[in-house]
């Protein structure tokens, strides 16, 4: 990944964190997004569960020198737009986009309202749509670069590829990602741009901690094997996914270059196809 440079939506914490860490020790300039980072004149976003902070992102780049931070919000065109430019202003280009901001909510599909339908499908779907579009003419130039390996990955999930009680705004949003990463793969095909999702399975981050499976574990170390004793039997590699793991799973699929389209479960057997 030497001097490749890498943008990762929703890089400050949990899974964009790890797979932002991934990059940055395989040698990239990696660029990490989210909404959590402070901008003037922008107001921290509320969710149900508390989003990324400052000192998410300040823990990320205390442990590489190759990790920066910009604000994004990516349900916001001109925010993708300013996102991206900042990205080229620093390090000269984009080589790979990783769209991993996402939220969650559940419960039953009559307690669902409007408004939060509409704010899962504007992170998880629109902002795929509108974060690509700002970055594709910087990945078509590093497309026609000698040994291009220009890449797009979008964190969808498990939840992308099966249906649960309580999460359809959550697994409509997931199907959509995996919809739109198969129909870009094709469409980019021809100018050598792949186009990859990751289906995370169970991951211990603020979506499970703070509000699927909220916990009395104070600890990070707690809530992980309290997450872990939960998923021993639930998941066949008997342990719950990590976000180096996701790193990895990201590495790679910038990294092969035949591969296309694909939508990578990285989740101990619980979901296969
Ligand atoms: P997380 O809440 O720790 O990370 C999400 C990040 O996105 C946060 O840093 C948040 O500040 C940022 N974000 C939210 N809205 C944003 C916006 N409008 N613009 C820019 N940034 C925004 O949770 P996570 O588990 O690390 O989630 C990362 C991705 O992985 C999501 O797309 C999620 O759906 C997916 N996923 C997670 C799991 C899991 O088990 N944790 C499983 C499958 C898929």
């Amino acid at each position: 990944m030497d001097d490749r440079v890498v943008l990762v939506t929703g890089g400050a914490r949990g899974i964009g964190a790890g797979i932002a860490k991934a990059f940055a020790d395989a040698g990239a300039r990696v660029m990490v997004a989210d909404i959590g980072i402070q901008a003037t004149g922008v107001t921290t976003s509320t969710w149900r569960y508390a989003l990324a902070n400052e000192d998410d992102v300040g823990d990320l780049q205390a442990s590489s020198s190759n990790i920066e931070a910009t604000h994004v919000d990516v349900t916001s065109s001109a925010s993708c737009e300013a996102a991206v430019a900042a990205t080229v202003d620093r390090f000269g280009g984009i080589d790979v986009l990783v769209n991993n901001a996402g939220v969650i909510d559940s419960g039953a599909f009559d307690d669902i309202d409007e408004a939060t339908w509409d704010r899962i499908f504007q992170v998880n779907c629109k902002g795929i749509f509108l974060m690509t579009r700002a970055a594709l003419p910087s990945l078509k130039a590093s497309s026609q670069k000698e040994s291009s390996n220009a890449a797009i990955i979008n964190t969808a999930s498990i939840a992308g590829k099966q249906g649960h009680a309580n999460l359809s705004a959550y697994c409509g949003s997931k199907f959509a990602a995996i919809g739109i990463t198969q129909s870009l793969a094709a469409e980019l095909a021809p100018q050598n741009i792949r186009v990859n999702a990751i289906c995370p399975g169970i991951v211990g981050t603020a979506m499970w901690h703070d509000h699927l499976r909220p916990t009395n574990a104070v600890t990070p170390e707690q809530k992980e094997a309290d997450l872990a004793l939960a998923m021993r039997e639930r998941i066949p590699l008997g342990r719950p996914q990590s976000i180096e793991d996701m790193g990895q799973a990201a590495l790679y699929l910038a990294t092969a270059p035949n591969i296309t389209g694909v939508a990578l479960s990285v989740a101990g057997g619980l979901q296969m196809q």
